[in-house]
């Protein structure tokens, strides 16, 4: 049959999964081929996710603390919003990443094939343009990195005040009154986004609290910062139905706190979460199996149930994280190299960039709870750090949580300016297999917020005293 590309790694999908995959591939000195229907590489993350989002959260977080500017002596005029320079500043960045990302595929001599690809056999690819031409690829190994998209809800109605996360990243106008269905990271940090830009806020969340996953010291933090922006929070109710009229978008309730007449809102956002691609990339053909929620099962090395073909990042499962793509995307390619690499972390971050950042990492107090797991907790709140205090960031905490056997460090969380950076020292401690006293007599710079984490160490149980 026809062929047209020849190479030793074939990577579907140019996320950061894929485009990592494929540059680790080609530094071990494979021949690649990188497929993806997009004109520009970078994936969800990069496009319309984790890059655009914080683009416009840094922006939203400027805005806010010059509002609070009057405190210190200093006086701002009410902000002028121009959001066709603001979505061109969002784009900019996005471009040079994107941009950046081309320049490292011609370097490594990465073949760049554009257009949805589908596996035709166990060593073929089929990939179609969007003018219809066809190209195939016949690969030695296959590493897919197809990622996920939002969930869309049935019964919502097509129309341009309804949106999902890449739609409200679009910018198309800043509504009055907003609803978000889901209160998970995606959501709220878009809500923070527009609630910035002057929107008033509602939130409707099926289970009983925001930010699911997080402790809920860590998020009640965040809650009583963030409850001036929302009318309403209603936990532990649903949207039942969705009507798109004159007048806005008409939304009804049904649950513990729902409002009993239908609510009227200028844009809703649907962030119900992501459901992955691995139903569309003709697997069967190959062979590799997939379960009925999409999903691709892979084992340590992140090989599927085919030996030649491997799986990474969103398409695989949970958490479905930028960080956690690229580090199976290095597994992979190692793998498909003939090395002996395991997907083997101990624990993956998540963080939710909204203001303050609430950031976690390894083992959480509930799950500690759940699992019947004896843990200690070593808190050190920021009330007691300067450099919080200077920062307008005293209401912050962060927390350790310490195994009472082996006295090990197994998880932390923190709440507060920054708190997704900080967090990174906490995972390298959880890696390193780290006890309190390493983490207390380790010298932290002062006065930072990373004192908080030396700080926690140091007040727990006096090890260090
Ligand atoms: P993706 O990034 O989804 O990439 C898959 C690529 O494959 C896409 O480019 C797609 O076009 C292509 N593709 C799929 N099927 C085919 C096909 N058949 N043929 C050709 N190409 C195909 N994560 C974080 O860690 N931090 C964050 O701050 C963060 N913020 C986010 C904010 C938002 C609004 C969203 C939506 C997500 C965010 N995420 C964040 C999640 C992150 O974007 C994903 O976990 C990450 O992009 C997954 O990478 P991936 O390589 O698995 O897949």
């Amino acid at each position: 049959g026809q062929v047209d590309h020849t190479c030793d790694v074939v990577v579907l999908g140019a996320g950061p999964g894929g485009y990592s995959a494929a540059f680790r591939s080609a530094d071990l000195g494979m021949n690649v081929v990188l497929v993806e229907r997009y004109p520009t590489l970078g994936g969800v993350c990069l496009n319309v996710g984790c890059i655009p989002s914080k683009a416009l959260l840094h922006t939203a977080q400027v805005l806010e603390e010059a509002q609070h500017m009057g405190d210190h002596g200093i006086a701002f005029a009410q902000p002028k919003i121009d959001l066709d320079k603001l979505r061109a500043h969002k784009e900019g960045v996005v471009g040079k990443l994107t941009g950046g990302l081309a320049g490292m595929a011609k370097g490594r001599k990465v073949k760049v094939v554009q257009g949805v690809g589908s596996f035709v056999g166990a060593n073929h690819l089929e990939v179609v343009a969007t003018d219809g031409s066809k190209q195939v690829v016949q690969f030695n190994k296959a590493i897919i990195a197809a990622g996920s998209q939002p969930v869309h809800l049935p019964f919502i109605p097509e129309d341009p005040r309804i949106v999902d996360s890449t739609g409200a990243l679009e910018l198309p106008f800043i509504p009055k009154r907003m609803l978000i269905i889901g209160g998970g990271i995606i959501g709220l940090e878009m809500a923070t986004v527009y609630s910035a830009l002057g929107a008033r806020l509602d939130v409707v969340e099926m289970l009983d609290g925001l930010m699911q996953g997080a402790d809920r010291d860590l998020v009640k933090v965040w809650q009583k910062r963030n409850a001036p922006r929302f009318d309403n929070i209603l936990m532990k109710t649903k949207t039942v139905g969705v009507e798109a009229t004159k007048k806005g978008i008409l939304v009804t309730f049904e649950g513990e706190q729902a409002p009993k007449e239908p609510q009227l809102y200028d844009m809703v956002l649907v962030s119900v979460g992501r459901t992955p691609n691995g139903k569309k990339i003709g697997a069967d053909k190959a062979g590799v199996a997939v379960t009925d929620r999409g999903f691709i099962p892979v084992d340590k090395q992140m090989r599927t149930n085919v030996s030649n073909i491997f799986a990474i990042g969103d398409v695989v499962g949970q958490p479905m994280l930028a960080h956690k793509a690229v580090h199976e995307a290095h597994v992979a390619a190692e793998a498909a190299a003939d090395e002996k690499a395991y997907f083997d972390a101990r624990v993956i971050p998540s963080v939710a960039y909204t203001h303050p950042e609430v950031a976690w990492v390894g083992l959480t107090e509930d799950q500690a709870k759940d699992q019947g797991i004896k843990v200690g907790k070593a808190v050190f709140p920021w009330a007691a750090s300067g450099r919080a205090i200077a920062n307008n960031a005293d209401d912050g905490f962060t927390k350790l949580l310490f195994d009472e056997e082996t006295k090990r460090i197994v998880g932390g969380g923190i709440v507060g300016m920054n708190a997704g950076d900080l967090i990174g020292e906490v995972c390298l401690a959880v890696e390193m297999g780290a006890d309190a006293v390493d983490i207390g007599k380790t010298i932290h710079p002062h006065p930072t917020l990373c004192e908080s984490v030396g700080m926690a160490a140091e007040v727990y149980k006096g090890v260090c005293t």
